[in-house]
């Protein structure tokens, strides 16, 4: 029956004579032990509930401190695991059918108690409360199981309609490197004799950089793959990462006319760190092709670079084009663009690429920008200390 051996009932009843037959006809049951606490009035009997477990409640409807329906409020709202068992008198039967309707379990007629009516209605109020509980912790499960087939459905769906997406934004961008490819071979072919050598070697040069662009197109979209796969995990070496920021730097300049001047800053020591060279390369290339690409006025970029004790922090800022605040809320998700980026060029997949590369290296990233003035990205990434056994060596060393 899931009873225990004893059963604790706190009795809330005014009238000393009814609960004492209330006691006398409890010390009669053999099957079941009852131990009863008795209080009188309401404040009382929910300071007993304050410090005492009780299986059941006898609550009396007309207390000296509180009236009728107004005392079972209370009661269920300090303790709503409790089951109650209405006590009434001939004539307000009513009040307690509607004390059920409320939420007690069940109502005696106090004339009519016998030990057998007693017993089984504590016995049963008892189960029924715990079938309750079962029954809403079921329905709970359920509420929570059914809850999470919603989120699977919806992902898939957003996975459907994102590879849709992604599959006619590759086809297009696809499209005009090869239109390229197609036109240049074409003009090579077909006029031949009438170029100039300076002519044929620009449509070859036009050819490869194409070619460079699939390329490249290709395995950011390989990347974005495996980031998704989960197979995206960071590889750490030893890195000059001074070294590192100028070259990225370098060859950003060279793919880009020089308007604009880009000032490095190093704070902090970082000789000896571990870094994944890839995946900061993702992150420093796209912010700063970013920083240049959105400039289109020209403007100064700073890059700050800022070792602290357990983080390493990028801040890259620039006086750019800037992003709307609604805007910002969209800006990691693939293929997304901005309304103010006109006619710069772009497939919206490098800030995507930089959040998939920073949550692999276990770090953060912010924004900060205002339309027009300007954008600092940070990034936060976790340091990477060499290993003390190559810390030992080199102290050996010296
Ligand atoms: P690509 O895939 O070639 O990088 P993209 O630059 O358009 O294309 P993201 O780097 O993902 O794509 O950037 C997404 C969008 O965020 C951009 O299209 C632009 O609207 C906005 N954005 C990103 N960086 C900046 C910046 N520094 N200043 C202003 N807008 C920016
Ligand atoms: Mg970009």
């Amino acid at each position: 029956m899931g009873l225990t051996n004893v059963i604790k009932v706190l009795l809330i009843e005014d009238a000393p004579a009814e609960a004492r037959l209330l006691h006398e006809v409890l010390k009669g049951a053999t099957r079941q032990e009852f131990h009863l606490v008795h209080e009188k009035r309401l404040k009382d009997a929910l300071n007993q509930l304050e410090t005492q477990i009780f299986d059941i409640i006898l609550l009396d409807l007309t207390l000296p401190d509180s009236e009728g329906l107004d005392s079972l409020t209370p009661i269920i709202n300090h303790n709503s695991h409790i089951p109650i068992v209405v006590l009434t008198n001939m004539n307000d039967e009513e009040l307690a059918l509607e004390a059920v309707r409320r939420g007690a379990q069940d109502y005696l007629v106090k004339r009519h108690i016998t030990l057998d009516i007693l017993v089984r209605s504590i016995c049963y109020a008892i189960e029924r409360k715990q079938m309750e509980k079962q029954l809403k912790k079921a329905n709970q499960d359920l509420e929570k199981r059914v809850e999470e087939r919603t989120i699977q459905l919806l992902k898939a769906q957003e996975l459907n309609q994102l590879k849709s997406e992604f599959v006619s934004i590759l086809s297009h961008d696809f499209r005009n490197p090869l239109n390229t490819i197609l036109l240049s071979a074409g003009l090579l072919e077909d006029s031949h004799d009438q170029l100039t050598r300076d002519q044929q070697l620009s449509y070859f040069q036009m050819i490869r950089q194409a070619v460079q662009d699939m390329n490249q197109l290709l395995s950011e979209v390989l990347l974005l793959g495996k980031a998704d796969a989960g197979k995206l995990k960071p590889n750490f070496n030893e890195l000059d990462i001074k070294q590192f920021c100028q070259q990225i730097i370098y060859s950003l300049h060279l793919s880009c006319e020089e308007k604009n001047q880009i000032m490095v800053s190093f704070k902090g020591e970082l000789q000896g760190e571990l870094w994944d060279e890839k995946l900061l390369w993702h992150i420093l290339q796209n912010l700063l092709n970013n920083a240049l690409k959105y400039s289109p006025q020209g403007g100064k970029i700073y890059v700050d670079i800022i070792a602290q004790e357990k983080t390493v922090t990028f801040r890259i800022q620039d006086q750019g084009i800037g992003i709307s605040q609604e805007s910002q809320k969209h800006l990691f998700e693939p293929f997304y663009r901005a309304d103010n980026v006109e006619n710069i060029a772009g497939t919206g997949l490098g800030l995507s690429i930089v959040r998939k590369c920073v949550e692999a290296y276990q770090g953060q990233i912010f924004v900060d920008s205002q339309l027009g003035k300007g954008t600092t990205f940070t990034v936060i990434l976790p340091r990477q200390q060499p290993v003390m056994s190559k810390i030992e060596e080199s102290m050996e060393q010296i």
